[in-house]
């Protein structure tokens, strides 16, 4: 008999229980820990954000889903991990502690044979003083955060009923965020619904970012196959603000955040200043703060987690200039080289660097996005730590199911609008998601499975998807067979 503990059931921890439960014997135990008592489908936030769908719709309560699934389910958080054991006893545990109203604060030594890290990310808003909620700007990234935004949204568009102008600045909030995609969707979907509204023409809409240029997205750019024609993700996402009326601004990294005022930085501009009536600033991401301890007590936190606190896996993580990085460099089985009953999946795991080519500011800050690891591969790979584990609990001597993103693609449907006849979608895939100039010497990626499109198909596909995986996330009938 084997115990599987798995930290997380966001998207990735989620995928990876799932599939575990039914890759595992009824004699394996797996368990899952994680602070929140619902599972929220964070992409379909972005419509909670405008105020089309509620809190409701877009999250659901996880135990009595483990609980017929037969997955223990402990409603806490983890604080340190002693791969090694702990005093005399070299079991493996994890520290976690409880949130859980009834057991709140409750500490517990949780042992297990495979750990799966699959926490995400620490939304770290206190990188950039006064951003977030609570302080000066909203955000999408937590359900309720989501409903606040859409709140502010509403309050906005009721001054503009009255002749007021307003002016909103969507984008990310620090020169070191990720998420770029879910603002551009954020921004685009605002767009839409102060036109559905009739007050777009009060409305002055900016998207500030990190990215070089616009349709980065943290990826290094995408190029796009249109009809024969290869056509740069800039010149795709610019035409898109350009028709849509949305200003932007490039390379920047936002200083401070005052009530309706943003102190910026860009790297070609220097210090400038942008007011704002709404700002939806994502912040930047680190690792959820886990401690990992040794034996007799020793921190190892620097062993096994970057300075970042993502936890470090089978990548290449020396230092090296951009031109000498590779695709090989970036992880295949998400196994901790200290220990191999230990894994990462989803945003949780180190990515050996960014994938966008870096940029500093005079003072050596990155104003540049790092790697996002979005909801596709951080599944896909949930997925793949799960099989590798439970093929090891069966006698494997080791992982043999790869999950690179540098051999794996990813979509992105930025869909405007939740109703099946009036919304519109942009829709990109890409492949690979990290660029192999090995494999494909002009652009990193193969031209021919790297599409762009806008239209009402993306848009259908959107709602399908949000409709499918909730339906798979609720392990409902057939749930195994939708994809990743
Ligand atoms: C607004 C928004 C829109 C997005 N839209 C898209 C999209 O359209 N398409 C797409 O592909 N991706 C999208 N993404 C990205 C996608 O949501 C993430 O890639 C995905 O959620 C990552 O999965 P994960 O499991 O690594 O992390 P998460 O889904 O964040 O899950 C992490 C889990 O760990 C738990 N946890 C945190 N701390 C601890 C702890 N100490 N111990 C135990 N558990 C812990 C959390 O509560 C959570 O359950 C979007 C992201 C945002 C913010």
């Amino acid at each position: 008999m084997s115990r599987i503990v798995v930290l997380g059931a966001g998207v990735s921890g989620h995928t990876a229980a799932a599939f575990l439960r039914r890759w595992l014997s009824k004699r394996d135990e797996v368990i899952v820990v994680s602070p929140q008592p619902t599972y929220n489908w964070i992409p379909s936030n972005i419509w909670v954000g405008v105020g089309l769908m509620g809190k409701e719709q877009v999250t659901f309560p996880l135990a009595p889903v483990y609980r017929k699934a037969n997955i223990d389910f402990k409603q806490a958080r983890a604080v340190a991990l002693f791969p090694e054991g702990k005093g005399v006893d070299p079991q493996p545990l994890v520290e976690i502690e409880y949130t859980a109203p009834d057991r709140s604060g409750g500490h517990e030594l949780v042992k297990y044979d495979y750990l799966i890290n699959a926490t995400g990310p620490k939304l770290n808003f206190d990188a950039t003083p006064g951003l977030g909620p609570g302080k000066n700007s909203v955000s999408v990234c937590t359900a309720d955060h989501a409903v606040e935004a859409a709140q502010l949204l509403a309050e906005k568009v009721e001054r503009m009923r009255r002749g007021e102008r307003q002016r909103f600045v969507i984008g990310v909030g620090h020169g070191g965020a990720t998420c770029e995609g879910a603002a551009f969707e954020y921004v685009v979907n605002l767009e839409f619904e102060l036109r559905a509204r009739k007050v777009r023409d009060k409305a002055d809409i900016l998207f500030l970012t990190n990215e070089y240029e616009v349709g980065d997205f943290g990826v290094n750019g995408v190029h796009i196959n249109r009809g024969g024609y290869v056509t740069p993700g800039r010149i795709f996402a610019e035409s898109l603000f350009a028709e849509r009326g949305i200003r932007w601004i490039t390379k920047a990294h936002v200083r401070g955040v005052e009530p309706g005022l943003a102190h910026i930085e860009t790297l070609d501009k220097g210090l400038g200043e942008v007011e704002f009536d709404m700002a939806m600033l994502l912040p930047p991401f680190t690792g959820v703060g886990i401690r990992a301890y040794g034996r007799d007590g020793t921190d190892r936190t620097s062993d096994l987690f970057a300075p970042n606190g993502f936890m470090k896996v089978d990548a290449d993580y020396a230092k090296k200039p951009y031109r000498e990085w590779r695709a090989k460099d970036w992880p295949r089985f998400y196994q901790s080289p200290a220990h191999k009953n230990l894994f990462a999946a989803g945003i949780a795991f180190a990515p050996p660097h960014p994938i966008s080519e870096p940029h500093t500011n005079a003072e050596g800050l990155m104003i540049s996005p790092a790697p996002p690891r979005t909801g596709m591969p951080s599944a896909m790979i949930g997925k793949a730590v799960a099989r590798n584990i439970a093929d090891m609990v069966s006698g494997s001597p080791g992982p043999a199911h790869a999950a690179s993103m540098a051999e794996m693609g990813a979509a992105c449907v930025a869909s405007a609008g939740a109703n099946p006849f009036t919304g519109t979608a942009a829709s990109l895939t890409v492949f690979p998601i990290v660029p192999d100039f090995e494999r494909y010497p002009e652009y990193g990626r193969d031209t021919d499975a790297t599409f762009g499109e806008i239209g009402l198909a993306g848009h259908w596909i959107k709602i399908l998807l949000h409709h499918l995986f909730l339906h798979k996330a609720r392990m409902r009938p057939g749930w195994q067979w939708i994809p990743e």
